[in-house]
């Protein structure tokens, strides 16, 4: 019997799911993921192969110990191995590869996004506009209306000149914006991210990017010291997301997730699912958006 597309769990047992390397054979800019955020196969962007980043996350997962390889990105490089990673999906070689042969065919042949996701921030790169040009170029040729491209961005950046014209690019080929937002105070956000950016512009960043398109919030939940978010943490979070929202943002959904690999931090620890799941009653009780969770 066949089975219909939609029915497949993307499970997080799947070990193509809980790898996510973005080193890819001798490519430098561009991996395939499993991603269960993306329902699907994801074609990773990694534009701080530097590992360049103005927050500093507890939860984060690069291990900036080992020195980045490369500091400027190569457009005509992203574009040959872009294309190439395409066509290899597509024509079904990834399937048969270690850890994606474990998924039905189809999951590793259809590209839900191209996503600009990397060991740093992608909002850094001074000609991100080119950058994504050069993707909507590729995925236009390689017939992939369907797909997204998606921007995971910390919103440090979504203010500058070329983050602007790039999004604009991507309003144009089906694009998306994933913000992140982990606190719902500045005390709480400076804890968790650890950045010398205000919390004032990144709120005012996910403001103003909602205004002129519909925008995915990413919230990574954790414990901090066995601690989950206190409740007045989570009350400030709710009222931040109904500030966006209450001033003409759109907020397609939210995302909440939690720790699943090792972290630099050793007090910063995962949720239960059951943990989770409870933030996520509250958030969607206070501001009756679409919210939902991955643990
Ligand atoms: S924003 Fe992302 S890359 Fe930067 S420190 Fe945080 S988790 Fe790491």
């Amino acid at each position: 019997m066949r089975v219909a597309e939609s029915t497949i769990e993307i499970k997080n047992s799947f070990a193509a799911v809980q790898d996510h390397t973005r080193v890819y054979k001798d490519f430098t800019f561009v991996y395939p993921v499993i991603s269960r955020r993306s329902g699907g196969l994801s074609i990773g962007i990694n534009l701080n192969p530097d590992k360049v980043c103005n927050f500093d996350c507890i939860y984060c997962e690069v291990d900036r110990r080992v020195p980045g390889k490369v500091t400027n990105v190569d457009l005509n490089q992203m574009r040959d191995e872009l294309t190439a990673l395409i066509r290899f999906a597509r024509d079904g070689g990834l399937a048969m590869e270690e850890k994606f042969d474990e998924l039905p065919p189809f999951i590793s042949r259809n590209i839900k996004d191209i996503a600009f996701s990397g060991d740093g921030e992608p909002t850094m790169l001074h000609n991100f506009d080119e950058c994504a040009r050069v993707v909507a170029d590729v995925k236009r040729a390689e017939g992939l209306e369907k797909t997204k491209i998606v921007l995971i961005t910390d919103a440090a950046g979504l203010d500058t000149g070329a983050v602007r014209r790039g999004l604009e690019i991507m309003d144009s080929n089906n694009g998306e914006v994933w913000g992140k937002l982990d606190a719902g105070t500045e005390g709480y956000y400076k804890l968790i991210n650890r950045t010398t950016v205000r919390f004032d512009r990144v709120l005012r960043n996910l403001l103003e990017t909602a205004r002129a398109r519909p925008i995915v919030i990413q919230s990574l939940f954790l414990k901090v010291d066995d601690q989950v978010m206190p409740a007045d943490e989570l009350e400030a979070y709710s009222d931040r997301l109904e500030e966006i929202v209450r001033a003409g943002g759109q907020i397609r959904e939210v995302h909440l997730y939690t720790v699943a690999r090792p972290t630099p931090v050793a007090a910063a620890t995962r949720m239960s699912r059951e943990e989770l799941e409870a933030a996520a009653s509250v958030v969607r009780k206070n501001t009756g958006l679409k919210v939902l969770t991955f643990d």
